[in-house]
């Protein structure tokens, strides 16, 4: 079989093996579900929302996951986990979590080149051409949430931006971007002013949003932090997309971290009422199809009732398998989604 020829809107396929290798999977399985058991037993302590991104308090269950529930909003088909942990009890899950030490001491140091070029230089070039189709200046570059500095380390080196400054609250990411050479603000967003950073043209943060306890509030404190038309851009899962949709709880991207799963729409109105423009939303994914391969494969998901997802999943997946995902990626029906968008003036 051929390799399926680039796509540029999608990118090049791309594996989950190749992202953590296997034999490293046990062990990063056993940490984390030690962090869940710890937070499960404060779920007594855990908070009453409405919609994070509507405020709509019109809801449907939609799933259940390790004990945590997952509503969906009427309105906006948002999912979120309601109730969910307040932000203290957050910051101290992170703070402890044997999770993220397996991946800073094993799975990282393993896979940063593989995301490095399959992941992190990807979005540069899409964040590069935000910045040129619409007029962006690139001064300054600010990643909220840069975790070990993968992407802040490529963006600097591209010499494309003159100055490029991470945020990040966890003392040891902090390092890590350090020990790199970028320049780190060791804060949460919220608590960063005017006197730490100068006015950014481009924020960025990938796969933070979904974390997080107040999401409208995150976004308004970007906004802050973004010169009038300077560019936002945000990656996280849709809660809309192919794999969400088929699998539900067994999802790989629904986990106790995760509590606010957007979509495309609902994104794009919350986003537009914290002060910006939306420029455009896309679902670039490249491992929905793969995913659901690996359920059905695994025996998680039953598709037996149904021969012609069969056919596409299992009979055919080496002719359709990354067929299928481009299509999905093309037409906005991955789980990730890309929103750049341009602060308002006013
Ligand atoms: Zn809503």
């Amino acid at each position: 079989m051929s390799l399926p020829l680039e796509n540029p809107f999608v990118g090049n396929p791309l594996s989950e093996h190749e992202l953590c290798p296997d034999e490293l999977l046990a062990g990063q399985e056993a940490a984390f579900q030690r962090d869940i058991d710890r937070l499960r037993a404060r779920s007594a302590e855990f908070v009453a929302v409405a919609c994070p991104a509507c405020g709509s308090a019109q809801r449907f269950p939609a799933f259940e996951k390790y004990g945590f529930i997952y509503d969906r909003c009427a309105s906006c088909l948002t999912i979120y986990m309601n109730p969910r942990p307040s932000p203290q009890i957050m910051e101290e899950y992170y703070r402890h979590s044997e999770n993220y030490a397996y991946w800073a001491h094993y799975i990282f140091p393993a896979s940063e080149q593989a995301r490095q070029e399959k992941i992190h230089r990807p979005w540069l070039g899409r964040v590069l051409r935000y910045c040129d189709q619409y007029g962006i200046a690139t001064r300054t570059l600010l990643e909220i949430g840069p975790g070990f500095g993968t992407f802040a380390a490529l963006a600097r080196e591209s010499g494309r931006f003159e100055q490029v400054i991470a945020v990040e609250p966890t003392p040891e990411m902090a390092d890590a971007c350090r020990k790199r050479g970028i320049e780190v603000i060791n804060k949460r967003i919220e608590d960063v002013t005017e006197n730490d950073v100068p006015e950014a043209d481009v924020v960025v943060s990938f796969e933070v949003i979904e974390h997080l306890f107040a999401p409208r509030e995150f976004l308004v404190q970007c906004s802050k932090r973004i010169g009038h038309g300077g560019l936002l851009v945000v990656s996280c899962p849709n809660g809309l997309g192919f794999d969400i949709s088929m699998l539900g709880a067994k999802a790989l991207a629904v986990d106790p971290e995760h509590v606010n799963f957007f979509n495309p729409r609902s994104l794009s109105q919350l986003v537009a009422a914290c002060g910006f423009d939306v420029l455009e939303v896309t679902t670039p994914g490249r491992l929905d199809a793969e995913f659901v391969h690996d359920a059905i494969l695994k025996g998680v998901f039953d598709i037996s009732h149904d021969p012609f997802l069969k056919r596409v999943m299992i009979d055919e997946w080496d002719r359709l398998g990354w067929p299928f995902q481009q299509f999905l990626a093309e037409n906005g029906l991955s789980s990730h989604m890309w929103l750049a968008a341009r602060k308002r003036s006013t």
